[in-house]
């Protein structure tokens, strides 16, 4: 049931590390369930979705956006999210910071790492990130704070490993940068089946969706 599997994961998961629900195609009430069983951050992947859970549930958890993030709705993701995991570009970071400023709000984002180099998924390179985030370092209202990753999928998880080795070198060395207005705090990554892995290879915030909620029915 999820409540236990929600207590089973937050009793297990180290000192420092954040627990992210990757919520999508659950129902506002699963996410409400979630958010009585303990979770505080709800990770969404698409913005209509997000609007129907947030307009249901407000501000009693936190929101991450962790989907792909269409120009065309950042309009709409900014006034909701509390962080946003996957700017990879600098047109992306302008168009929050310019909603953003509507709002008077600031953003705090991570940015996306496309650690296993397949060229039709989103994130930058590794030896683009510096360059991006020194960009990006210049808005005024959107904070990098660290990395995140997907990596690429494989039915063993150990093949995962290192991909999350080599986005932690690189939040390593970006840490040692000493950037302005940019934080090397999160490293995200992790999910259901690598978040083990992940945590070893040091990321401070996974994401976990099915083996919180149970198997998806689709997407
Ligand atoms: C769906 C998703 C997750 C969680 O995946 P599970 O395998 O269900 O744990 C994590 N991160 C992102 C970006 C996702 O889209």
């Amino acid at each position: 049931m999820m409540e236990d599997n929600i207590r089973s994961i937050l009793s297990e998961l180290p000192e420092g590390v954040t627990l992210v629900a990757a919520a999508k195609t659950r129902t506002p009430e699963e996410i409400s369930r979630a958010i009585d069983a303990g979770i505080e951050i709800i990770g969404e992947n698409y913005v209509q979705e997000a609007e129907a859970a947030f307009a249901a549930l407000g501000r009693i958890a936190r929101w991450h956006f962790i989907g792909h993030l269409q120009k065309n709705k950042v309009k709409k993701a900014v006034p909701i999210f509390d962080m946003i995991e996957t700017v990879d570009s600098l047109k992306l970071g302008e168009q929050i910071e310019r909603e953003c400023e509507k709002l008077g709000k600031n953003m705090p984002v991570l940015v996306e790492i496309n650690s296993g180099r397949e060229p039709q998924k989103s994130g930058v390179l590794p030896e683009d990130a510096e360059k991006l985030i020194r960009e990006l370092s210049r808005l005024e209202r959107v904070h990098v704070q660290g990395l995140m990753t997907m990596g690429p999928r494989f039915g063993d998880p150990e093949l995962a490993r290192p991909y999350f080795q080599e986005t932690k070198r690189l939040f390593d060395q970006l840490s040692k940068l000493g950037i302005e207005n940019t934080e090397m705090r999160y490293l995200s990554m992790g999910m259901s089946n690598t978040y083990e892995i992940a945590i070893e290879e040091g990321a401070n915030m996974v994401r976990i969706g099915t083996r919180i909620f149970g198997e998806r029915d689709y997407k």
